[in-house]
């Protein structure tokens, strides 16, 4: 923050107006933003708020979470709901997209709005909680679908459930005799590591004492997101027992060079977070700013092959229309080629 920039907030942002009285958004933005605002959900954590240059027009991490008025074109190819979640719902909640996994979506709030959320259309503060009677609705689902193995909770965002609620949750898929692996997708560690509490760490422990795997897979799309509290975060979970993946979105001004992704995936190995996927954007509503063509995707990770080890290099991928699925994007390599 420059000096005599104001300070830095004690709680999430929600409205321009609040960006604008923060210094994040400048007053010439605000009737823009507010328009984004009547459509779109806002939230911009302190934790994130801190970690925004104001003084810098094409910061990486003001993109990811400040509303900018592009976001109410729609292109004729973007889709309320890019993935297709809704025709593999057999029950509010869940999402049964492959035969061995399911999607728990337990509620649909989430710490950060990222300008990107391929469900923008659904998420958002007042959204989706879903009631002990959906709740046990989906569950019981879960139960009698034996080929599913794998429970997989994402949303909005698990980890701005109560320590309580999540764990009771996580304890009762791990005590159905075919769930094999628990897994979480989350934004909290890096976007409001606060709430990872040792309440939290203890509810995710307390779901695998049955002995069944968890893995929380933690979105991140810089490597400034990486703070010293998101790794502290992280290693509160890990802790816990999570194993931690990393999962990130190719975004156009946010990450969309060889070493922006280069310093992503050594901050991810740092914080002992494997990068796991590298996601195409998917064609949300108003999100064509953040577009990277599939050929300069595969071109950035062919860069990056040889620089880094290994251990950094995530799965490109793309999710097919609807609701295919998601595909390997290459880049594809051959023996005695360059
Ligand atoms: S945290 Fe995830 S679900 Fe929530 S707005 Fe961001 S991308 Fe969407």
């Amino acid at each position: 923050m420059p000096d005599g920039a104001p300070p830095l907030p004690a709680r999430t942002l929600k409205t321009p107006r609040d960006l604008a009285a923060a210094g994040l958004l400048p007053a010439g933005a605000v009737p823009g933003a507010e328009a984004v605002a009547a459509r779109y959900s806002i939230a911009v954590t302190p934790a994130v708020a801190a970690l925004i240059d104001p003084a810098d027009p094409a910061d990486p991490i003001a993109r990811q979470y400040l509303p900018d008025a592009a976001e109410l074109h729609t292109a004729p190819h973007e889709l309320a709901d890019p993935t297709a979640d809704a025709p593999f719902t057999p029950v509010k909640g869940v999402v049964h997209r492959y035969p061995d996994r399911a999607l728990l979506k337990p509620l649909l709030a989430c710490p950060v709005y990222c300008r990107f959320c391929f469900r923008r259309e659904a998420v958002g503060p007042d959204g989706g909680l879903l009631t002990g009677a959906e709740l046990d609705a989906a569950l019981a689902w879960f139960a009698r679908t034996p080929q599913v193995r794998e429970a997989i909770l994402t949303g909005g965002d698990p980890l701005m459930l109560s320590p309580r609620r999540l764990g009771g949750m996580l304890g009762r898929l791990a005590a159905l005799p075919h769930i094999e692996l628990l897994r979480v997708h989350s934004r909290v560690p890096v976007a409001a590591p606060d709430l990872v509490t040792e309440a939290l760490a203890a509810a995710l422990e307390t779901a695998q004492e049955r002995g069944k795997p968890l893995y929380l897979c933690v979105h991140a799309n810089h490597a400034r997101e990486f703070t010293p509290a998101a790794i502290a975060a992280l290693a509160r979970l890990q802790r816990a027992g999570a194993v931690l993946l990393g999962q990130s979105v190719l975004l156009r001004g946010v990450n969309d060079s060889a070493a922006a992704l280069e310093d992503l995936f050594r901050a991810m190995l740092r914080a002992r977070v494997k990068p796991y996927y590298l996601h195409q954007l998917d064609p949300a509503p108003g999100t064509a700013r953040f577009a990277v063509p599939v050929e300069d995707g595969r071109a950035l990770l062919r860069a990056l092959r040889g620089r880094v080890t290994g251990l950094a290099w995530p799965t490109y991928v793309q999710e097919r229309p609807a609701g295919g699925g998601k595909v390997p994007l290459g880049p594809e390599f051959s023996p005695g080629a360059g």
